[in-house]
């Protein structure tokens, strides 16, 4: 497991319930604290710090992680984790609240704070999958389409309904 800007504890101790075969790679940092370290021990997780130059493979099949002192290490898989920024301000230019983790909040109709304004995926405060992100989206889109129909004017005693949509 690869966790170099972020600390790899969390998902190595998570990743071990997959494979009894797991190294963290730090890539030259040392985040570590005591603690973690003993937690990684108490798991059999074996932490290497080395910095990595690059990954060896052939085929698109990874073979080896080839450190800065040319020493290889073989290796099946890499899974990572490593931090993440908005790739763009268009959401903080909007005024959108942000958490901490640099992402936006929204109400569990995927709506900014900012009126009139939704938000899915990524760029939203929930987990970082591409299932997630659809999800947001058909979310997104089914409020979008309640708040038009506030602004349709229909007649007295005329009772427009939407078969499609329900939003509680
Ligand atoms: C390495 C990696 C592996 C992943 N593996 C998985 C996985 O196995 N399963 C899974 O479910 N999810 C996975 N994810 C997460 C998944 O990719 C995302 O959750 C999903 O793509 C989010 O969709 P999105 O539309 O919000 O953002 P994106 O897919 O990132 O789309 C945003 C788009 O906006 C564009 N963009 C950015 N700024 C601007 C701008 N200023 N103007 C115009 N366009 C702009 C970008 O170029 C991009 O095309 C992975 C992510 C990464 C990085």
């Amino acid at each position: 497991m690869y966790a170099k800007n972020k600390s790899g504890l969390e998902l190595a101790v998570s990743l071990k319930t997959w494979s009894k075969k797991l190294v963290l790679y730090t890539d030259g940092r040392n985040y570590l604290t005591p603690v973690e370290k003993e937690v990684l021990q108490k798991n059999q997780i074996p932490v290497i710090s080395k910095r990595i130059s690059v990954l060896d493979g052939k085929n698109e099949k990874l073979l080896n992680i080839v450190f800065s002192d040319n020493k290889k290490q073989r290796c099946d898989a890499i899974f990572f984790v490593n931090g993440y920024e908005q790739q763009c301000s268009i959401a903080k230019s909007l005024g959108c609240k942000m958490n901490k983790k640099g992402v936006v909040v929204t109400n569990r109709l995927q709506q900014a704070n900012v009126p009139g304004l939704f938000v899915a995926g990524d760029v939203s405060k929930d987990m970082q999958f591409v299932v997630v992100a659809a999800a947001e989206g058909a979310k997104a889109a089914v409020s979008i389409n309640k708040e038009c129909r506030k602004k349709i004017v229909k007649p007295d005693n005329i009772c427009v309904t939407f078969p499609f949509f329900h939003i509680s």
